[in-house]
């Protein structure tokens, strides 16, 4: 346990130090370092976490150096393509609160709403609309936490609206699918399982673009072996 507190303050270090250096790129550019040839081979090998640095960002090992994984956007990234595959087919599962929630648009809101009402059903929300501009939440998506749901929808709403009503079905689908991801997904700040650790990154490699999430951030951060190598002069 000592060694691998060690470990992490040495990365720790490593991350803060090289933003001012140029021996390595700077963390911003870092992502960068995962190109898109190597994705295929971060695929293809075994990718085994070590633990969690700071509880947010997973550790870990193949034969070519180490990585960091930013849990939540890799959560995101699983969740985000599994969502955008189902929300047109209507097959994402809902579950049903006790009671409803009501909700109350502003005009704006509820301008959207009557815009995007069908995804949203799609994408297992559970509305009717009462008098005025009042909505009942009767279900929610199945990985959502309940909570979550007036937030969720507050948050769509706002972006269909921000978004003028010329876009296309499929860009709202994906700004749904997007914004369920990122609320069901698995937060900064949390700790988590060595099995839930080896899940997220499983997953992450089976999905379309493992390194960026939907909003473009990077997924993985590397430092190969060279890196490291040249890092402590050894080359
Ligand atoms: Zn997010």
């Amino acid at each position: 346990v000592r060694e691998f507190d060690n470990n992490v303050q040495t990365i720790e270090n490593w991350a803060t130090k090289n933003q001012s250096e140029t021996v390595l790129p700077p963390l911003d550019s870092a992502a960068k370092l995962v190109k898109t040839q190597e994705v295929e081979q971060i695929a293809s090998g075994k990718i085994s976490p070590l633990g969690q640095l700071h509880e947010s960002y997973i550790i870990a090992v193949d034969k070519e150096g180490l990585l960091l994984v930013d849990q939540h956007v890799a959560h995101e990234r699983i969740l985000f393509d599994k969502y955008r595959q189902k929300v047109g087919a209507r097959r994402i599962e809902s579950q049903n609160l006790l009671l409803p929630e009501t909700f109350d648009l502003t005009p704006a809101q509820a301008t959207a709403y009557d815009l995007v009402e069908k995804e949203l059903e799609e994408s297992g929300f559970g509305l009717m609309r009462l008098s005025g501009r009042t909505v009942a939440i009767k279900a929610v998506p199945a990985d959502l936490p309940a909570h979550e749901a007036k937030n969720l929808l507050r948050e769509i709403l706002d972006t269909v609206d921000a978004e003028k009503r010329g876009a296309a079905r499929d860009t709202w689908r994906d700004e749904i699918a997007a914004s369920l991801a990122c609320k069901a997904a698995v937060k900064v700040n949390m700790k988590l399982t060595p099995e839930k650790m080896q899940w997220l990154i499983d997953n992450l490699l089976k999905t379309a673009s493992p390194t960026t999430c939907p909003h473009g951030r990077p997924v993985i951060l590397r430092l190969t072996m060279r890196d490291i190598e040249r890092g402590f002069h050894r080359t």
